[in-house]
């Protein structure tokens, strides 16, 4: 993702009443999912660690329940050089006509272009927060999918190609979402919930400036239950504008926002390690998650 404007200040809004209880977030095991990620190396295009995150997700999503598909395709990038990559998607209630679709990006970036030694600038970074932290909440709010039918249809997407451009090459970014976001007529989700660097410790969550921009009544909504719920992660006002895998869905017309912490020093350097992150912070991500599926109907 890359950092665009920083912003000004937005009032909270209020949340429906709920009618289901909704299962519990487990923060414990969406931990265990960042450092399994992580224990595969690095996961950019073409790295042995990106075939084994493949395999990976579409194990979880599979023994989930989850009726689990890929988009595979290639891009061209603007430095010339050619792109396998594969959405990994999981639908759960595959035939509810109503659906949310949640997404985050597995891949990882190939390199640490925010490293202060240069010679440091070339090796591929971890990821932990920057991939794995999105990831592994999804992968556990799958986990209660798959044990609580939730009341819509709710499509998990891993998004490849997040991560791979270079700095200044805007149009190399968003690889997955683009693809995905263009391939989804006559399955247009009724919201659209990107998150992305959500794992740092003492993770703090500011409205993103493009979704309040586009989507301001889904960000009322999903801030409205962090507020509800207590959730001390999340706080009023709007925080910077983030390019970042929820803008082709906006630009899809889609209702769309990103759950984003850019304020990490570690982003995209070696030291975006797991140590850096906190079973708490991906709690807060999936507790408003899980109330914003099962609770808000
Ligand atoms: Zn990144």
């Amino acid at each position: 993702m890359i950092l665009v404007a920083a912003a000004c200040v937005a009032a909270v809004g209020c949340a429906g009443c709920g009618t289901a209880a909704p299962p519990a977030f487990d923060g414990q095991m969406a931990f265990v999912v960042l450092r399994e990620q992580c224990a595969l190396g690095p996961r950019y295009p073409g790295s042995p660690g990106h075939a084994e995150i493949q395999r990976y997700l579409r194990e979880k999503l599979a023994g989930y329940g989850a009726t689990v598909s890929e988009q595979r395709f290639e891009v061209v990038l603007s430095t010339g050089d050619t792109l396998r990559l594969t959405n990994i998607i999981g639908a759960f209630r595959p035939d509810a006509r109503t659906r949310i679709l949640l997404g985050a990006h597995y891949d990882t970036r190939p390199r640490a272009d925010r490293e202060r030694e240069p010679a440091n600038r070339s090796k591929p970074i971890l990821g932990a927060n920057d991939g794995a932290s999105g990831v592994a909440v999804l992968c556990e709010v799958a986990r209660l999918l798959g044990a609580s039918k939730p009341p819509v249809g709710v499509d998990i997407v891993f998004f490849d190609g997040e991560d791979y451009g270079e700095e200044g090459r805007s149009r190399d970014y968003l690889l997955g979402s683009r693809h995905c976001a263009s391939r989804l007529a006559g399955a247009r989700p009724s919201a659209v919930i990107v998150i992305d660097m959500v794992g740092e410790r003492d993770a703090r969550f500011q409205r993103e400036g493009f979704s309040e921009a586009a989507s301001a009544p889904l960000n009322a909504r999903v801030f409205g239950i962090a507020e509800k719920l207590g959730v001390p992660n999340f706080a009023p006002g709007e925080g910077p504008s983030i390019i970042d895998d929820h803008l082709p869905f906006i630009q899809a017309g889609l209702p769309a926002i990103d759950i984003i912490d850019f304020e990490y020093p570690f982003w995209h350097t070696l030291d975006d390690t797991p140590d850096k992150c906190s079973s708490e912070s991906l709690s807060a991500v999936g507790r408003v998650l899980v109330e914003f599926i099962w609770g808000e109907r």
